[in-house]
């Protein structure tokens, strides 16, 4: 059996509104090869994701939040709840991106709660991990990922119906042009998946994602690491041309 795989598009905040159904328009051209067994996922902005969501896809590609609120629906000013983005036809929702832990203060525990609202959502999950280049440097780096990934899953009474995307993502390669090197992609996904498999018994379907300059480049020989099943994308993603460059180097 050929195992899925997925390739995913974090646009950031890089792409107008305009500019994104341009991006949408000109990728609806390229053909897909329906052998391929990878789901390519669209993480647009909030501003662009209703009407992103309403495009006619064929069933490889969906969409997803790069982020969501901690809240449910009331008086939030400024922030979407998962409710809202179930509705719009959202499938995914990224949270713990290291730029939202970084530049915006989310804690462990807020990760932590926005995973619960998932698991009483339609969404599923893609929980970015990954430690600081000072992390790496002092060898903490099986410790942090073992706490961003307990600390995410705490209390959670894991349902296998379930589709949990886990995306390694050093914080020293995003957005640096420096990947991580195969060795250590291939150690620290085999780190990740022995934690899971510590906190999570029941088979749900748990794909292991790396993300961290991906480029046309380099995503031959990452995606061909045993155990990685797909990439989350920034930079290289922001141009359809480029993205989809990166989806062909698939299996
Ligand atoms: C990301 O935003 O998750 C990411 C991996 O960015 P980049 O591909 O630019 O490193």
């Amino acid at each position: 059996m050929i195992k899925k795989s997925f390739c995913i598009a974090n646009w950031k905040m890089y792409l107008s509104y305009d500019e994104s159904i341009e991006y949408m328009n000109t990728f609806m051209e390229f053909s897909l090869d329906s052998n391929k067994s990878t789901e390519i996922i669209f993480c647009p902005s909030y501003l662009s994701i209703n009407d992103i969501a309403k495009y006619n896809f064929p069933s490889v590609i969906s969409v997803g939040s790069q982020d969501m609120s901690i809240y449910g629906k009331g008086a939030y000013t400024g922030e979407v709840s998962i409710e809202d983005l179930e509705t719009i036809g959202c499938k995914w929702c990224v949270i713990g991106h290291s730029e939202r832990r970084t530049l915006f203060n989310e804690s462990d525990d807020m990760i932590n709660i926005k995973l619960k609202s998932i698991f009483n959502s339609n969404i599923n999950p893609i929980l970015c991990i990954g430690e600081t280049l000072e992390e790496m440097n002092n060898g903490q780096t099986v410790d942090v990922l073992n706490k961003q990934i307990t600390s995410a899953f705490k209390g959670i009474n894991i349902d296998s119906n379930k589709t949990i995307l886990i995306a390694y993502e050093p914080v020293w390669s995003i957005g640096t042009g420096i990947s991580a090197d195969l060795d250590t992609i291939l150690t620290n996904i085999n780190i990740i998946k022995n934690i899971t498999e510590n906190i999570i018994k029941n088979h749900c379907n748990i794909y292991m994602l790396y993300g961290g300059s991906v480029s046309k480049e380099n995503a031959k020989s990452i995606i061909s690491i045993d155990g990685v099943d797909g990439f989350l994308i920034g930079s290289a993603s922001i141009k359809p041309e480029s993205f989809y460059s990166i989806y062909k180097e698939f299996l």
